[in-house]
């Protein structure tokens, strides 16, 4: 089953999110090792997705989101306009980052398969090809083999 929650309108899925997964887990070094990715405090990784009430503090307020919202819309395969001004202003934002890069290939997706199978198809997307273990995006090597790993 879906989980909605995790749904979040840009593409970014968040069941593959280090904020989510490390919130999940409830385990201190994750959360520390994420806090350094995101250049955040440890305290500050407490995630349970993009639709739910508790959420990232770059999340709490999303123009993105409000937006797709405002529309009536689950995501923003919905929407005509993408990629719009409100994706292209978070590329802008966070230009190091594997987001803008992963919003439009995602949403394209979520278009083409819907949500279900287009969920499913991120959580595969997200697993080492060596030994399958469940890996978070932006990862560069799987922490359970060493595999090296493009997780975008
Ligand atoms: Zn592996």
């Amino acid at each position: 089953m879906v989980n909605r929650d995790l749904l979040s309108p840009c593409g970014l899925y968040c069941g593959v999110c280090g904020a989510y997964i490390a919130t999940q887990k409830d385990s201190p070094a994750l959360k520390a090792g994420i806090a350094q990715v995101f250049g955040c405090a440890p305290e500050e990784i407490n995630c349970q997705g993009c639709r739910s009430s508790v959420r990232y503090k770059h999340c709490q307020s999303c123009a993105i989101r409000s937006c797709a919202e405002g529309r009536g819309y689950e995501g923003c395969h919905q929407c005509a306009e993408f990629p719009c001004g409100h994706i292209e202003a978070l590329g802008a934002m966070f230009p190091n980052t594997v987001a803008h890069k992963v919003m439009l290939r995602a949403v394209e997706a979520w278009r083409k398969l819907g949500t279900e199978a287009w969920v499913a198809a991120e959580e595969a997307r997200y697993r080492c090809p060596s030994c399958q273990q469940s890996l978070m995006r932006g990862a560069a090597r799987c922490h359970r083999c060493g595999q090296a790993v493009i997780l975008d």
